[in-house]
C-alpha cells in the first residue's frame, strides 16, 4: 500500500538582505493509498510550500519525505508518482497547445504510451474517466475555448496520466466558479476511490475539508497545530486559530469566499 511519508519537513525561504523566512516548521503527516488529508489554514500559512517542496519545486531546508519507505525523490520513479493539481487551471495549460497535445506528453514522456494510436486511444480514456467528452472534440480544442471547470478537468486528466499514486490538489477548485466546485471535488474523490490515490486536499474551506476529507491537519505560520479525524477538528476545534478559521468560514461549502 503506498504511503508518502513526510517528517519534521522545513522549508526556509532566502530573501536577499533579510534573515531566512521559515515558511514550513517541522511539519510531520503520512499520505495513504486511497485517503485524503486535508491541510487547511488561511493564506500565507505555508500550505502551497508544503506542497512545492512535496513537488521539489522547492528543496526543503531540512526534514524527509519517503515514499514507500524510499527517500529518494529525485528520481524518475517519485516524479511520476507524485502528481499535482494548481488553483489555476488556465495558468497551468498552454494557450498555444490543444488539449490532446497536453495529455499526450506526459503519457509519452513517462512511457505510460506508444506513440500513434496508442496515445490517442489513452488521450481518450483519460478524457472520459474526467467526464470530458464528446473526448475528439475536446482532445481538438484550445484551453481558452473551454470553461474554467472543463479547464481544471484537463489539467486533473493530465496529472493522472502519468498514472500516480500520490496527488498533491492545492486549492483546486477555489478559482472555479461557486456552481461548479463541489463537481470537481466529488471528480476527485470518485478517482480517489477507483485509482486508490493518495490524496493531499490543501484548502481555506473548512466546509469542503470535512467532506471530503478523513483527516484535517490545520497549519498557521508554518506550523501544524491541530490535527485529527475531520468532524472532530471541525466540529470540536481544540486550537483558538482552528475556531477563528471555523468563526469566518462560510456556513455551507458552496457560499463563496
Ligand atoms: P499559503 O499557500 O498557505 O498561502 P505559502 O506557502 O504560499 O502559503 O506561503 C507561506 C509564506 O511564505 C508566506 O508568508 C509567503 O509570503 C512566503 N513565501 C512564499 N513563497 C516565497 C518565496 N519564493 N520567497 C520568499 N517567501 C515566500
Ligand atoms: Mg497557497
Amino acid at each position: 500500500m503506498t504511503t508518502l511519508e513526510v517528517t519534521d519537513l522545513t522549508v526556509d525561504y532566502r530573501r536577499r538582505g533579510q534573515r531566512p523566512f521559515r515558511a514550513v516548521d517541522r511539519v510531520s503527516f503520512t499520505l495513504r493509498a486511497g485517503r485524503t488529508l486535508a491541510l487547511v489554514g488561511q493564506s500565507g500559512s505555508g500550505k502551497s510550500t508544503v506542497v512545492r517542496a512535496l513537488s521539489r519545486l522547492v528543496r526543503p531546508t531540512s526534514g524527509s519525505i519517503r515514499l514507500d519507505g524510499r527517500n529518494r525523490t529525485s528520481g524518475r520513479d517519485y516524479r511520476r508518482a507524485v502528481q499535482m493539481v494548481f488553483q489555476d487551471p488556465f495558468a497551468s495549460l498552454n494557450p498555444a497547445h490543444d488539449i490532446a497535445h497536453h495529455l499526450r506528453r506526459p503519457l509519452l514522456a513517462t512511457g505510460r504510451a506508444n506513440g500513434g494510436r496508442d496515445a490517442e486511444e489513452k488521450i481518450a480514456a483519460l478524457l472520459r474517466s474526467v467526464n470530458l467528452t464528446p473526448e475528439a472534440d475536446i482532445a481538438r480544442k484550445r484551453p481558452h475555448e473551454l470553461s474554467g471547470g472543463q479547464r481544471q478537468r484537463v489539467a486533473i486528466a493530465r496529472a493522472l496520466a502519468p498514472e500516480p499514486r500520490v496527488l498533491l490538489a492545492d486549492e483546486p477548485v477555489s478559482m472555479l466558479d461557486v456552481s461548479i466546485r463541489l463537481e470537481i471535488l466529488g471528480l476527485l474523490d470518485r478517482l480517489r476511490t477507483e485509482r486508490e490515490l493518495a490524496v493531499l486536499y490543501v484548502t481555506h474551506d473548512l466546509a469542503t475539508a470535512r467532506h471530503f476529507a478523513d483527516e484535517v491537519m490545520v497549519m498557521y505560520r508554518g506550523e501544524i497545530v491541530e490535527r485529527g479525524p475531520s468532524d472532530e477538528v471541525i466540529l470540536r476545534p481544540k486550537h483558538e486559530y482552528t475556531r477563528r478559521l471555523a468563526a469566518a468560514a462560510p456556513r455551507s461549502g458552496r457560499t463563496a469566499s
